[in-house]
């Protein structure tokens, strides 16, 4: 009979040899959910023996990790501002980048506590339940194109008790003429990696939805659709808020330019890089 302490050294030197880049802490979380241990518990644990059904749900997850399945997919749920998000493969997989434009929304929002709100490719439910559990006074509002993924964030707000209006389709596509000039703040963050873009096949993003993730030649398809599209729905002097990948600033703040929004600005992420730009509605 091996102990739960043998059983994850084995398990990191697998993980060593595999594509995780985070071997301990995958072994450490896997077996967590295998023997439901929080993390102290495991290490206060860690002389006594795994029992065979213990052993066996943790090889079962092994397996899956060490053929490249994210983490957040076999524990099923990942951590995002403060909340704790059921996540599947139908969904992006919330990432902490996605916290600034979090913050940046929070800040144009503060100010007036009856703000409408748009979260335009919700995925999980990350960014608008986020903005709704710091500021439950907003009037909530979240669009998806992929059932699943808007099933997904349906079950995220239910498990919150948040009140969000979800509705299905692409961007503004379900949303009716009533809606006209009526958010206040649109944020989204939109598939933007470019078709051919190497990443796609590396790491945790190959079992995410493309979908999520791929925006044609340049990654900028659906910002420049968004972008042009969101003047009709945004009030008057209401903001647009796009997180988008690290190069794309200078072009994401021309395309916002272009069209004729003012105040138009890019700030960067934690790793310094250029993530989050966000525009005032044209005059
Ligand atoms: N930031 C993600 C990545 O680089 C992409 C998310 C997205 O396309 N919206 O993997």
């Amino acid at each position: 009979m091996q102990t739960i302490r043998q059983v994850l050294n084995e398990a990191v030197v697998k993980l060593q040899n595999s594509s995780s880049d985070s071997p301990k802490l995958d072994a450490k979380l896997l077996l967590m959910k295998a023997c439901s241990l929080s993390q102290v518990q495991l290490m206060v644990h860690d002389n006594e023996p795994i029992s065979q059904e213990q052993l066996q749900a943790f090889n079962e997850l092994l397996e899956q990790r060490l053929i490249g399945h994210p983490i957040a997919h076999l524990l099923g749920e990942r951590d995002f501002w403060d909340l704790t998000l059921k996540v599947t493969p139908d969904t992006l997989i919330p990432r902490p980048d996605t916290e600034v434009l979090v913050e940046q929304a929070l800040k144009l929002i503060q100010s007036n506590k009856q703000s409408k709100v748009l979260d335009l490719g919700t995925g999980s439910g990350a960014i608008i339940l986020a903005l709704k559990h710091t500021i439950p006074s907003i009037s909530a509002f979240a669009v998806d194109k992929s059932p699943g993924a808007l099933q997904v964030a349906q079950e995220n707000a239910r498990h919150y008790d948040l009140e969000v209006n979800f509705n299905l389709g692409s961007w503004f596509e379900p949303l009716q003429e009533h809606y006209q000039h009526y958010f206040d703040v649109i944020v989204s963050n939109p598939p933007y990696i470019e078709e051919e873009d190497e990443h796609l096949q590396r790491g945790d993003v190959r079992f995410e939805p493309l979908s999520a993730l791929v925006s044609g030649k340049d990654g900028l398809d659906d910002i420049r659709l968004i972008a042009s599209q969101a003047i009709s729905y945004l009030t008057k002097d209401g903001f647009l808020l796009f997180e988008h990948g690290y190069n794309q600033g200078p072009a994401v703040h021309s395309i916002l330019t272009d069209l004729g929004y003012r105040q138009v600005q890019t700030i960067k992420d934690y790793g310094n890089n250029d993530r989050v730009t966000l525009g005032q509605a044209p005059a």
